[in-house]
């Protein structure tokens, strides 16, 4: 199976490299090239590609409006962005538009090659430096909705929303604090049974054997507060 890419990119020496190396992959091979966000949709029309790598900044329409307009009327689209920006301003409109990558024009040949790898069989691929600016704006947001005038506790905050219910959450919390299952279940007016199975969903969840596991864990982590 062959996987069919065109390049849109206003640069030309820029785009004759990238297509050198795709060339280079037999699997691959690069349909066409346009030098601006106004030929994708003429150009994904015409080739039917299976994937788009999309520079952003061209002269007319930039690749994340490009990218937009592809998804809107071809859905399936798997656009890899493929910029020199590397803040999270860009990347996540980039990915609201429906890019299934976001690469670095610093990045190198292997990295290219694994992400339209990647794209191409249905996944996301996101360079490593992108991936690391959006984890720390989430932290920075976190913490900065943490230090805010809400008066939720800070371990519901940080809670790990995935795995544990809010009520799990307020469980583990008390188990931190000490308390035993009778103790818990006075605290939050429930049956010391409904205590027993809340610890045991929060063990199985966290992967742990005991609830001191699960509360040594809890800590690191900063999912409860030491009180
Ligand atoms: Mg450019």
């Amino acid at each position: 199976m062959t996987t069919k890419i065109i390049i849109i990119d206003d640069h030309q020496l820029f785009r004759e490299g990238v297509k050198r190396i795709l060339d280079f992959e037999s699997s691959f091979e690069v349909l066409a090239e346009g030098d601006d966000g106004s030929e994708a949709m003429e150009l994904v029309e015409k080739n039917n590609p299976d994937v788009v790598i999309m520079d952003i900044n061209m002269p007319h329409i930039n690749g994340i409006e490009a990218t937009r307009q592809l998804v809107e009327k071809y859905p399936e689209s798997k656009v890899i962005i493929l910029s020199i920006h590397d803040d999270e301003n860009y990347v996540t409109h980039a990915l609201k538009t429906g890019a299934r990558g976001y690469l670095l024009k610093e990045m190198d040949a292997d990295a290219l090659i694994e992400a339209v790898k990647v794209v191409a069989d249905g996944g996301s691929y996101l360079h490593p430096k992108v991936t690391h600016n959006l984890v720390a704006e989430y932290r920075r947001l976190a913490a900065e909705e943490g230090q805010g005038s809400d008066r939720r506790p800070a371990y519901e905050i940080r809670r790990p929303l995935h795995l544990l219910t809010r009520r799990e959450c307020e469980v583990l919390q008390l188990l931190a604090d000490g308390q035993s299952n009778r103790g818990i279940g006075e605290t939050l007016f429930i049956s010391e049974k409904t205590v027993k199975n809340h610890v045991s969903n929060i063990l199985q969840k966290m992967n742990v054997n005991d609830r001191t596991q699960a509360v040594v864990l809890a800590i690191k982590n900063g999912w409860v507060e030491v009180r």
